[in-house]
């Protein structure tokens, strides 16, 4: 088996929820026409983005910040080898157990043999992108067991049979009145008279989670940060919900994405002040919770879970890692201030991307995670215009890493097919036709045919194939009429 930096290298296999049915051209297309949707989405993007750039505006040394976030970052992924031992270590010497996934399949076998092993038939959960890219509910609930979301916005996905559309806030593309039809519509034991004051929505949901966290055996969560030096898995949020969930169930069973290690806590303190501003535009989260292994109190009582799994997952990480460009991308800390800044997510919003992972942090870890000629589409989902650069708070150069893609399922299709691809095809007789004056003066003049294509407006605006695939988004000026060769040659009265 390959390694890199120690680490086996799992070929990008990455299964569950990244991928959509359709391309993003496609699936963009639809997004587009659904205007309730597209002004959702508008009103949420501004208001997150005002709000982040306000904090970070308080901030002198934001961008001192954001050099540091990244610096540890990088050198962590150069030695994730040695922090992941020494993460298993601790939370070992700690009380819990460590498993490894190599895929989102393993991770799912892992944690229903697990909760199977309770005997419980219903879990409470704590927002998670791992277990959203794994399709965790899924397979819960082909083994009979019931999941359920207890982050609002997660809830009213959940509730509402739908997909989440944002990293932060899932629900973005719900408006208050479509939320309070969910929860009529879905929400056992709920007031009839529900209005979509935002206040009486939360209520609303907060006596339903109740019964739920106080009658379930079994939480699951992710790990926003995992310290390797004490074996401390951290969650951020801003409901209280996670912390139930973390606390109050006798068995808790953590799905991580390898990357999410932090070797010490001195690094964990620059994401603390980094992610919150990014992500919900506040100083700081309102819980941060942190744990290690299984507690009990000087009286032998249980404080907190008895039980505690962590499971680690590969799931086309250690594939990402390898990539000299890509891997920055495991950088990430999910904060989705790229998405808010982006102008194609604006507009299409986070489903077109297909993706658990949706705007520009999706079109590069998605494709990364699945193989490129799984998810093609993605790495062109951009205008490259540099916004998600600027508003990273660990200075992903994602622009970069799109354009690395793209090159990538260049190669990889030329090598499938066998075949130069049209742009090659049409670099190669460009690259004949000007190798010698003659040639190049013979094409100029039959350009001059083209003149008839552009009509009275003068604009060509279809070619015939290949080149109908250049004109089908945009015009050609028509050749003119003198080539500046014959212009050169009739003034300075010299043999064209
Ligand atoms: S790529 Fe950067 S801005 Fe986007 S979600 Fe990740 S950390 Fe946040």
């Amino acid at each position: 088996m390959t390694t890199f930096l120690g680490l086996p290298v799992h070929a990008p296999r990455g299964v569950g929820h990244l991928r959509g049915d359709e391309p993003f051209p496609d699936a963009a297309r639809k997004a587009l026409a659904n205007t309730q949707l597209r002004r959702n989405i508008g009103h949420a993007t501004a208001t997150i983005r005002a709000k982040r750039a306000a904090v970070v505006a308080e901030l002198d040394d934001w961008e001192q910040l954001r050099l540091a976030g990244e610096a540890i970052k990088t050198a962590t992924m150069l030695r994730l080898d040695d922090h992941l031992e020494q993460l298993e270590r601790r939370v070992t010497e700690r009380g819990g157990t460590v498993h490894w996934a190599r895929d989102a399949n393993e991770a799912n076998e892992i944690v229903t043999r697990l909760v199977q092993a309770t005997g419980e038939s219903e879990v409470v959960k704590v927002k998670s992108m791992a277990t959203q890219e794994i399709g965790l509910n899924e397979a819960l609930e082909e083994a009979g067991i019931a999941a359920f979301e207890t982050d609002l916005a997660e809830l009213i996905v959940q509730l509402g049979h739908d997909k989440p559309s944002h990293i932060l806030v899932p629900a973005i593309h719900r408006n208050r009145s479509e939320i309070r039809e969910i929860f009529l519509r879905e929400m056992a034991g709920v007031d009839p008279e529900l209005t979509d004051d935002p206040r009486r929505l939360a209520m609303a949901a907060r006596a339903y989670l109740r019964r739920k966290f106080l009658s379930t055996k079994v939480g699951i969560s992710g790990a926003n940060f995992a310290v390797a030096e004490t074996g401390t898995m951290v969650v951020l949020e801003s409901e209280g919900n996670g912390r139930m969930c973390l606390t109050l169930p006798e068995t808790l069973i953590t799905v991580m994405g390898i990357e999410k290690l932090v070797p010490t806590w001195t690094d964990l303190e620059v994401f603390l002040q980094l992610l919150p501003r990014s992500s919900t535009g506040e100083r700081m989260n309102p819980y941060t919770s942190a744990w290690g292994g299984a507690h009990t109190l000087d009286d032998g009582s249980p404080d907190g879970p008895r039980d505690f799994h962590l499971v680690l997952l590969d799931n086309g990480r250690t594939a990402t890692l390898a990539d000299e460009v890509g891997r920055q991308v495991l950088n990430c800390i999910k904060c989705s201030a790229c998405m808010n800044v982006c102008p194609v997510y604006e507009r299409t919003g986070g489903h077109a991307y297909g993706s658990v992972y949706p705007g520009p942090i999706g079109a590069v870890l998605s494709p990364q995670l699945t193989g490129v000629e799984d998810n093609a589409s993605l790495p062109y989902a951009s205008s490259l215009c540099g916004a998600c650069f600027d508003a990273c708070p660990v200075r992903i150069d994602i622009p970069s890493v799109l354009v690395h893609l793209r090159a990538q399922h260049v190669e990889e299709q030329k090598t499938a097919r066998r075949l130069p691809t049209p742009e090659a095809v049409a670099m190669a007789a460009a690259s004949w036709t000007m190798s010698t004056p003659k040639r190049f003066a013979a094409a100029e003049k039959a350009s001059r045919a083209a003149r008839v294509l552009g009509g009275k407006k003068g604009r060509i605006s279809t070619l015939p194939p290949p080149l109908s695939g250049w004109s089908g988004s945009r015009d050609a000026p028509v050749p003119p009429k003198e080539t500046f060769r014959e212009w050169w040659a009739r003034t300075r009265d010299v043999p064209s």
